[in-house]
């Protein structure tokens, strides 16, 4: 059986942090608000494969209030959230992302991306995607508040 999850994130733009995206670092003023690395591409996909596997969610395997998150490498929650995925019996196929973000530019750097996410995941090259485009100026994206990311993926019982 093929199930389908979906996984949304948004963060808010802050001085004084690094900028990681798919545990990639992109060079730029601005990084991300929150409580782990705030990596939005990570989460958004950790989300979505533990909704296809109907695991909950990011927030309630790595809750915010527990100091272990803190500052946390969200490409290693991303795999450990994977490893609870498989112990139900599941395994990721592959995933696709889109990144709404107004700046950076983030062309040059979406490969490198899903070469990670997959890697992450134990998928071969190609297996996940990643977009990115802006919000046409619309909104707390267009702004410049803030970015989001939508995530789709699909696991396999095993
Ligand atoms: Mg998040």
């Amino acid at each position: 059986m093929i199930r389908v999850g979906i996984g949304y994130d948004s963060h808010r733009f802050t001085e004084g942090r690094p900028l990681v995206l798919g545990g990639v670092r992109i060079p730029q003023s601005h990084g991300l608000a929150g409580h782990s690395d705030a990596d939005a591409v990570a989460h958004a996909l950790t989300d979505a494969i533990l909704g296809a596997a109907g695991a909950g969610d990011i927030g309630r395997l790595f809750p915010d209030t527990d100091p272990r998150w803190r500052d946390a490498d969200s490409m290693d929650l991303l795999a450990r959230a994977h490893d609870t995925v498989r112990a139900r019996g599941y395994a990721c196929l592959q995933a696709d992302l889109t990144i709404i973000a107004e700046q950076p530019k983030l062309a040059a750097h979406v490969d490198g991306m899903a070469d990670n996410l997959a890697r992450r995941l134990g998928l071969g090259p190609g297996r996940v995607s990643v977009k990115a485009k802006t919000n046409e100026g619309m909104g707390f994206i267009g702004r410049g508040e803030g970015l989001a990311v939508i995530a789709v993926a699909t696991v396999e019982a095993r």
